[in-house]
């Protein structure tokens, strides 16, 4: 069992994991504990993280980066087509309708799907784990922007699987960082006094997330989210894009747009100008050598016109701040600290802006970088019953209303009902009481969908079968329990069909299942009340009653009522349970789903093969080298003349060949090659070693005597 948090950040991903007592971010085979959400496809393999990054301009056709979130959306999507323009890769639209990437991989074209794209970046957070905790890596948390819809937290799901990862949770971004905050402070309100409020604020490269936390001792609470979801970094990188784009163009006559390399490479150092601006107020010169046509550009910039130029993202910072305070109905002198993270609350205008909003400095106590994926860590620690952590409950939230739609049982009319609000506590079930004789549809979606940053307000179809009249002719009652899941996805989780038997006044109730038997007991008694006051108004069985219980599953306050004993005696019941049909939007099915788990597996192994080659082909460069060194060095005194001339020349040779026919060989060949050398190296290398251990036996042999 493994503690392993993933941030997967637009730009950005870290792992953290627990080991030795503590919660410690892990670095790469880089030594850097940031690795880069970019994939490049080769000819011979894939590169993933930093290597893939250095590939941006030089590969750009077939280096994937920006991707993070075309999870869950159609290639028609505006946002996918909006997009489309300013990347160097291709998007293409899947069979499915769904957004995929296309690139040249081993000298064929391919295209990929997000959940696979995304599966590849997580076999590299994955091997990042492995390595630092020297064991297979499989359970895991990882983070998703709070605003994420069911569609893109069950595509990053899928590609969670497709990495050979078990996903314990998704975690919201903004909650993992309240984790983070709130787990290691000794001195939180106890449960009986008024909760501590804070507010978190993550500014990334691509989203702004804004939440507010209400904690006690070894309890958070999430009260309100709100969000920007396209203000974050790259728009202000953008602005300075843009601004040199026309300056360079207008300067130079240069078209830079129509080039995109010119345009990659402009991004790049954009945003590295603008995280200098952000520690320098002053001048700052942007100068780009051989930046197109052979031209060296130059210009300047600094901290105050660049502020000018973003006015209107700056104004952007305000509203969702003020939201989590009118949702969570508190003041701003109710907050007890303002926390913030991500990489664009550096920018010290954005900082200004919140502190000014809440009349108080901003606390930086997080680590900006890793705060999310510590959070998800300690998540996973929570989860993980091998990992002995401080309790700590996490109640989080839904973002959007989520709504449930359905015929009648005639067909005719269309009845909906808010089965979540917004901002209601996640996870969370509760049961529906439908009276049918046949199988129905229950369609969910999300209720408001202005608020949605996504295009689709559909969630799912879900079909309750096998649903039958009772034995009299008259409806059935049929429980549906409807829930928001650990991961934030809603679902129609089971149903089940309640057979009422009557039965004689003296006869004990007749048991019913064990794990039906507890819930039935506590709907049995208020659905009979319920089920009066509708007949009365609605005669006959033709109008669907509903009723919404909280089922014990996930609300641990919730108290089940008992209802009395006597009346439960008349009746007798026993209950079905139905098999329910998700029709779910973009879902990926379980065939295609083990074929990208087979496809990455293969790719896995392409690249194991391929740096093996390639190792031992370094293998081979060594060698000569260091012989070459060595026979006018150390090796001279052991080596003719004769045979240091046919060993240099032989050197020499391997080394035009490793630059020519051997550039591009099988591993066997370098391994063989190497075998050949190290014949005649070796002898060298023997009568040398001899020489330098005689003294030290004759020293050795002084001593004994
Ligand atoms: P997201 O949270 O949107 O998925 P991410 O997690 O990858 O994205 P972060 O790593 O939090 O994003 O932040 C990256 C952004 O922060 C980039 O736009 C980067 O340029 C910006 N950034 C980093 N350091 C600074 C700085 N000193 N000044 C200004 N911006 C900075
Ligand atoms: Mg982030």
């Amino acid at each position: 069992m493994s503690v392993v948090g993933i941030d997967l950040g637009f730009q950005s991903c870290y792992v953290a994991v627990a080991r030795a007592g503590g919660i410690e971010t892990v670095a790469n085979e880089y030594s850097d504990r940031c690795t880069p959400a970019c994939i490049s496809f080769g000819p011979k393999n894939r590169s993933i993280g930093a290597a893939a990054k250095s590939q941006v301009i030089s590969n750009a056709k077939n280096t994937v980066q920006s991707f993070k979130r075309f999870h869950g959306r159609a290639f028609s999507d505006p946002f996918v087509q909006a997009e489309k323009a300013s990347l160097a890769y291709e998007l293409v639209q899947l069979p499915t309708g769904s957004t995929g990437i296309r690139a040249m991989y081993m000298e064929e074209e391919r295209n990929f799907t997000i959940e696979q794209v995304t599966g590849m970046l997580l076999t590299k957070l994955k091997e990042t784990a492995e390595n630092a905790l020297k064991k297979p890596v499989v359970d895991c948390v990882v983070s998703v922007p709070c605003f994420y819809t069911d569609a893109e937290r069950r595509s990053v799901m899928d590609a969670t699987q497709i990495a050979g990862l078990n996903c314990l949770k998704l975690i919201n971004e903004t909650t993992a960082v309240a984790l983070a905050y709130g787990i290691y402070k000794p001195d939180l309100p106890t449960l009986e006094e008024k909760p501590r409020n804070v507010v978190f604020v993550d500014m990334g490269h691509s989203a702004y997330q804004v939440s507010v936390c209400a904690f006690n001792k070894g309890k958070l609470k999430v009260l309100a989210t709100a969000f920007d979801t396209t203000l974050g970094g790259r728009k202000f990188d953008e602005v300075l894009v843009e601004y040199f784009c026309e300056e360079f163009g207008k300067k130079y006559k240069l078209d830079i747009k129509s080039k995109i390399r010119a345009l990659l490479r402009l991004y790049q150092e954009c945003e590295r100008l603008k995280k200098l601006m952000s520690a320098n107020a002053s001048d700052l010169p942007m100068n780009i050598e051989c930046f197109m046509n052979d031209i060296d550009v130059s210009g300047t910039m600094n901290r105050g016109k660049f502020l000018e130029m973003c006015e209107g993202l700056l104004a952007r910072v305000e509203p969702p701040l003020r939201s989590v305070l009118e949702q969570a109905r508190l003041k701003k002198e109710d907050i007890y600290a303002v926390e913030i993270v991500g990489g664009t609350t550096r920018i010290p205008a954005v900082k200004d802006k919140i502190s000014k909003f809440f009349g108080k400095e901003v606390s930086t106590t997080l680590n900006a970088d890793e705060a999310v994926a510590r959070g998800c860590a300690l998540q996973c620690a929570i989860l993980s019953p091998a990992f002995k952590v401080r309790e700590f409950s996490i109640t989080d939230l839904i973002p959007y209303p989520i709504s449930l739609r359905w015929n009648s049982p005639a067909g005719e009319d269309l009845s909906d009902c808010e089965v979540f609000p917004k901002n209601h506590p996640a996870p969370f079930s509760k049961v529906l009481t439908f009276y049918r004789k046949e199988p129905f549809t229950l369609e969910a979606y999300y209720s408001s969908p202005k608020e949605l940053p996504y295009p689709d307000p559909a969630i799912a179809h879900f079909l309750v079968q096998k649903v039958t009249p009772q034995t009299d002719g008259s409806s059935s009652k049929v429980k549906v329990k409807v829930r928001i899941n650990i991961h934030g996805i809603f679902s129609v989780s089971s149903a089940s069909l309640v057979e009422v038997h009557k039965s004689d006044e003296n006869e004990e109730p007749m048991e019913t299942d064990q794990h039906a038997k507890e819930e039935e007991k506590m709907q049995v008694d208020e659905e009979q009340q319920k089920t009066e006051e509708q007949q009365q108004t609605q005669p006959e069985n033709k109008a669907e009653s509903e009723e919404m219980e909280t089922s014990q599953a996930d609300s641990k306050d919730k108290k089940v009522d008992q209802p009395p004993q006597a009346k439960k005696a008349k009746v007798k019941t026993t209950t079905v349970d139905l098999p329910i049909e998700n029709q779910l939007v973009w879902q990926i099915g379980k065939d295609m789903l083990n074929l990208f788990i087979e496809n990455e597996g293969k790719m896995i192994m392409q690249d194991k093969l391929e740096k093996e080659r390639n190792d031992a082909k370094n293998a081979v460069e060594e060698y000569v080298y260091e012989m070459r060194d060595k026979l006018c060095g150390v090796y001279e005194k052991f080596v003719s003349e004769d045979d240091r001339n046919s060993f240099t020349l032989k050197l020499e040779d391997t080394e035009n060949w490793l630059y020519e026919d051997g550039e591009d060989q099988p591993k066997q060949i370098y391994i063989d090659k190497l075998a050949e050398l190290k014949t005649l190296g070796q002898p060298i290398q023997a009568r040398f070693q001899e020489s330098e251990e005689r003294p030290k036996a004759f020293e050795d042999l002084g001593k004994q005597i």
